[in-house]
């Protein structure tokens, strides 16, 4: 019977016989040689770290166009920050703040458009109009000092938003008030890890992921399928973990008040302005870490919702509940997180408490 078949097969002349066998020998190593490597190549591991937006970054993609996609990263990730740095002047939110800026740019153009967005869906807590305070404060420079609440009151008449003259027709922005100035300083890392994503898609990445100081974006899987752990950051910046996520192709973003800060008098001043007072935020959180789809969006939250506090923000989450997840640490050592981190999120740490969307 075997012997039949065979003969079926390469039924036909000499020829044909010889031309069948020569097609199909290259073919079967061919195959070998796709089947046995292709593995080897989706796994293989590249990372760079760069240090830009005052951060350190590292950035790991798999596979074999990761090379190839991380020296893209480096550029973009180069140019973001050329664009968006409040101190130099040849940004363009430099030029924007100094009232002399040209039309804008796409990048700016998005991150003006969501900014303003947030301040609307926050209630007022998202406010890049603030660098005003953040200057008074001493964020920009590191000369930090406690402003006088003249000063303050004076700083918080140029923090409005509703003040910003956004031009979409023209791509053009403007300030109704003398000394407004705007700074993306609390959504800049998550457009940054969302663009990385969409350059590891563009070269034909599967997996990869970013971390930049903390604010964490994975694209799919591990390339054995399984998801990535991510960790929570401790306010201590101890060992010992806040928790861990098991996520896959999210954005996992923190803010917290250890972040940045300076003590006076033996009083601790963060960098997270409540514009409302003008002051540090204090809404009995230590840190806020968001999870979504959207890291632009993430990060704008991280920062909202810091300000919020507790209450604020469940009632914010319960009718966002399909853009995002939270995990709050509280003043008093607790975690709360929104329902759908259930299964995912895991503390050593501490005890954690689930917030159901009803
Ligand atoms: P993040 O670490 O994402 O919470 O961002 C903190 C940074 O956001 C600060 O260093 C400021 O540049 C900026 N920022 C501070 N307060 C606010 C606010 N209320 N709304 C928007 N951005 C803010
Ligand atoms: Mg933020």
């Amino acid at each position: 019977m075997k012997e039949n078949k065979i003969r079926l097969k390469f039924k036909g002349s000499k020829h044909h016989r010889l031309l069948a066998f020569l097609l199909i020998i290259p073919m079967a190593f061919a195959l070998s040689a796709c089947g046995s490597s292709t593995s080897e190549k989706d796994s293989k591991e590249s990372t760079i770290e760069l240090y830009n937006m005052d951060t350190h970054m590292t950035v790991t993609a798999y596979g074999e166009n990761a090379d190839k996609a991380l020296e893209k990263v480096r550029e973009e990730v180069n140019r973001i920050d050329k664009l968006l740095s409040t101190g130099l002047e040849e940004s363009e939110v430099y030029k924007i703040n100094s009232g002399a800026a040209d039309a804008l740019s796409e990048d700016t153009y998005k991150l003006l458009d969501k900014s303003l967005q947030l301040y609307k869906d926050t209630d007022g807590a998202f406010n890049i109009a603030v660098y005003p305070i953040m200057e008074a404060w001493g964020f920009t420079t590191k000369n930090y000092k406690v402003p006088d609440d003249e000063t303050i009151a004076r700083l918080l008449t140029l923090a409005t938003p509703d003040d910003i003259l956004f031009n979409r027709d023209e791509h053009k922005i403007a300030f109704a008030k003398e000394g407004m100035k705007i700074d993306f300083g609390g959504i800049a890392k998550g457009y940054t890890s969302a663009r990385i994503m969409e350059i590891f898609k563009e070269c034909g990445v599967k997996s990869g992921k970013v971390n930049l100081g903390g604010n964490v974006q994975t694209l799919g899987t591990k390339t054995d399928g399984s998801k990535w752990r991510i960790a929570i950051q401790s306010p201590d910046k101890g060992d010992e973990y806040a928790g861990v996520l098991e996520v896959a192709d999210k954005a996992i973003i923190t803010s917290g008040g250890y972040e940045r800060f300076f003590e006076e008098n033996g009083v601790t001043y963060h960098h997270i302005i409540d514009p409302k007072t003008g002051k540090p935020a204090k809404s009995g959180l230590q840190s806020v870490t968001i999870v979504s789809d959207d890291g632009t969006l993430a990060d704008g939250l991280s920062t909202s919702l810091f300000i919020m506090g507790k209450d604020k923000s469940v009632e914010f989450w319960k009718k966002h509940k399909d853009e995002f997840q939270f995990v709050l640490l509280t003043d008093d050592n607790k975690l709360v997180a929104s329902e759908g981190l259930k299964g995912s999120l895991t503390s050593d740490r501490y005890e954690v408490e689930f917030v159901s969307a009803k």
